[in-house]
């Protein structure tokens, strides 16, 4: 649990993943042959030296925020980095990563008492909040921060009942800790597995597209969060997954225009969760989309397939998630790789 929560309390947004990738290169080191960081921000580990190359893929980078404009009065003006509620950010704390070290925020709003009744209906977008970082004005603000400097909502992690955790990052620190899981466990003779904290996923699928460029794999396998269904207000046609029922294997995303999982994988993993007793959901999704996506199209086509982690809250500052499914999902790609 150490690990995995290391893992999520680090800082990186997409394209500041310094500090992942720290903590992916030296757990990586530790069960692979090799490991190299790309100029992308990728951490490419290699186990094995078969002829076959399987290739799999985590993102290492989370959603967050950045500093646009310091305003006279010394309050921040940000933007977002990757896909954002707006209504999620009012009144949240916020870690602003300088060259100088953390800089704590609070992310303010004009008070319900002073809003006008039409004010109160909308929400509040976030070109409308601003970050006070108790500065008195421009300069000592720019004293503490510049523009540009990345964001991350305040790091938390703990657990729930049952089984169940929360914590920042989720998405898709759970992914980056399975991978490491999954290179320390993995026996495969024939094969020389390409494990990937893939770089800058939330704007773009950018570091897998790369990556996937570069180890040019015959096969490859996504590791990432999903919706999970199973809270007040989700219809089960909506999202019917469930935390504890397993981890997702996907058949495709947003309505097929993300990953068409190839019928060859869909199968080994489907075949290997019944021969282990690994308890599995189908995932077939509206929207949202994974490395897979991207690693699929690389080249001449790679047939892949997406492992996912039923969320709860996913892209909120504490997602939930059950330990588990998370296991399962570590355990159900090390038993389906010596398949392909
Ligand atoms: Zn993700």
């Amino acid at each position: 649990m150490e690990l995995l929560e290391k893992l999520c309390r680090a800082s990186g947004i997409s394209g500041f993943e310094n500090e992942v990738q720290e903590i992916m290169k030296k757990e990586f080191s530790k069960s692979c042959d090799d490991v190299e960081v790309d100029n992308f921000g990728n951490v490419i580990a290699r186990k094995g030296k078969g002829k076959k190359k399987i290739m799999l893929a985590a993102h290492s980078d989370e959603i967050g925020l950045m500093v646009k404009h310091i305003s006279k009065e010394g309050f921040l003006n940000f933007v977002k980095i990757g896909g954002i509620d707006d209504r999620i950010l009012m009144q949240q704390r916020v870690i602003i990563k300088t060259k100088k070290g953390d800089v704590t925020g609070i992310i303010g709003a004009k008070p319900p008492h002073l809003q006008k009744e039409e004010e109160k209906k909308k929400v509040m977008k976030h070109d409308e909040l601003f970050i006070d970082i108790g500065a008195k004005d421009s300069d000592e603000a720019k004293d503490m921060v510049a523009v540009g400097d990345p964001i991350l909502l305040e790091p938390n992690f703990g657990k729930l009942n049952n089984n169940l955790y929360f914590g920042k990052a989720i998405d898709n620190r759970l992914g980056c800790y399975a991978l490491i899981k999954i290179m320390r466990q993995v026996k495969v003779k024939d094969a020389t597995i390409y494990a990937v904290a893939t770089a800058q996923e939330e704007v773009g699928l950018k570091g897998a597209r790369v990556s996937a460029f570069k180890i040019d794999p015959d096969y490859a396998i996504a590791i990432d969060t999903t919706i999970a269904g199973d809270t007040p207000y989700i219809k089960e046609n909506e999202s019917s997954l469930k935390l504890g029922e397993g981890p997702a294997i996907t058949i495709t995303e947003a309505s097929g225009r993300g990953v068409v999982t190839h019928p060859k994988i869909r199968e080994i993993l489907v075949k290997t969760a019944v021969e282990k007793k690994i308890p599995y959901q189908v995932d077939v999704l509206e929207g949202g989309m994974t490395d897979g996506a991207i690693i699929y199209i690389t080249r001449a086509g790679v047939p892949t397939g997406v492992v996912s982690i039923p969320t709860r809250y996913i892209h909120g500052p504490s997602s939930v998630f059950c330990l588990d499914d998370l296991n399962n999902s570590i355990k159900l790609v090390v038993c389906a790789l010596p398949g392909f």
